[in-house]
């Protein structure tokens, strides 16, 4: 159990492995929060992006100040960034701040700063948090750890089927399928999975069974816990 003794879920994983969806539906299931700790990410690089200067030029300094224009807000059951007070769901999805936010994550104090959003949406509530080190950078406590992973054609395929809304060519997918691999190793040195985490290879899972066994995990992890608590209660001095 993490200090503030709520329920951290955290679910990491590499690019298109389902980690955002999943999270928000077990998060629903539960009842928790969710946070999304990439679209942080992607909307320091779209409060970067919308300063117009050239990638080239870019310094931490300057990433961190466009950062300070975001506010992380309460929407339903997730949180969702604003830049200036605005709703930006379509431009951080965008192939611009796709193109960009690895080089924006790789910046430490963007680290910083992100993990202190993550942490401060997290303290009231019990929540399912993803991206890519939240059971080893940002909550090494959390109650339960899971690490997504799935064959990059299928998270081509499943990533394509979502944008264009039909069944890709195996052109279109080829093609994805570069575009994430590449990604992949943009964000190698940030995508860390913890030795304490479940791996669960989603290949050929549908997202309904990822949930029910995230779900099922939970509860067995939460259950086993209050077990644990309640014996430590038990065994005090009478
Ligand atoms: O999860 P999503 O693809 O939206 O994340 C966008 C980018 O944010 C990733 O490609 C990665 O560079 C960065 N990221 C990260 N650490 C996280 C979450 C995302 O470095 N915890």
């Amino acid at each position: 159990m993490n200090g503030a003794q709520h329920v951290v879920i955290a679910i990491d994983g590499p690019a298109a492995s389902g980690k955002s969806s999943t999270a928000q539906w077990v998060a629903q299931q539960l009842a928790f929060r969710h946070v999304d700790s990439g679209a942080l990410y992607r909307a320091a690089t779209a409060a970067q992006l919308r300063r117009g200067t050239g990638e080239e030029s870019w310094t931490e300094e300057e990433v961190c100040e466009a950062a300070r224009k975001v506010r992380l807000v309460p929407r339903g059951t997730s949180f969702t960034p604003l830049i200036d007070g605005q709703s930006v769901d379509e431009e951080l999805r965008g192939l611009e701040v796709t193109k960009h936010v690895s080089r924006v994550a790789s910046m430490p104090r963007v680290r910083d700063w992100v993990n202190d959003r993550v942490r401060e949406a997290a303290r009231d509530h019990d929540v399912v948090v993803d991206g890519r080190d939240m059971g080893t950078a940002v909550f090494p406590d959390a109650t339960l750890k899971v690490f997504l992973v799935a064959d990059p054609w299928e998270r081509a395929r499943r990533r394509l089927v979502q944008q264009l809304g039909r069944s890709p060519t195996d052109e279109e997918i080829a093609e994805e399928t570069g575009r994430l691999v590449q990604r992949d190793a943009r964000d190698a040195t940030q995508t860390v999975q913890a030795k304490d985490a479940i791996l669960i290879d989603t290949t050929y899972l549908t997202q309904e069974e990822q949930v029910e066994r995230i779900v099922a995990l939970v509860k067995a992890v939460t259950q086993r816990d209050s077990t644990t608590s309640a014996v430590d209660d038990d065994s005090g001095p009478g």
